[in-house]
């Protein structure tokens, strides 16, 4: 008979495979998703007037130790890569 020493992260049944939904801090399985509002600043005194930007997203927290992810919608992230951000006087529609 051969060592059975090998482990295996996780057997499971995972639809999506590869990201479990455990805590990447801690690996805790003790996370719960969450409806976030969020204010992001940009940082620096050159940039204090520039506008905050809301985001809106689905938060994934660790309620072990506290940790926090999510995944910035694509207006927002290319607001906060560009620093640019739409005219008021800009018509939409
Ligand atoms: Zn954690």
């Amino acid at each position: 008979m051969m060592e059975n020493t090998s482990i295996r992260p996780h057997s499971g049944n995972s639809p999506s495979g590869g990201n479990n939904g455990n805590c990447k801090r801690c690996a805790s399985d003790h996370v719960s998703d969450f409806n976030g509002e969020l204010a992001i600043h940009f940082l620096g005194l050159e940039n204090l007037d520039k506008p905050i930007v809301w985001v809106f997203p689905e938060l994934r927290a660790c309620l072990d130790c506290g940790f926090v992810e999510f995944v910035l919608p694509d207006a927002e992230k290319e607001q906060l890569k560009n620093g640019h951000f739409p005219a008021q006087s800009r018509a939409v529609g």
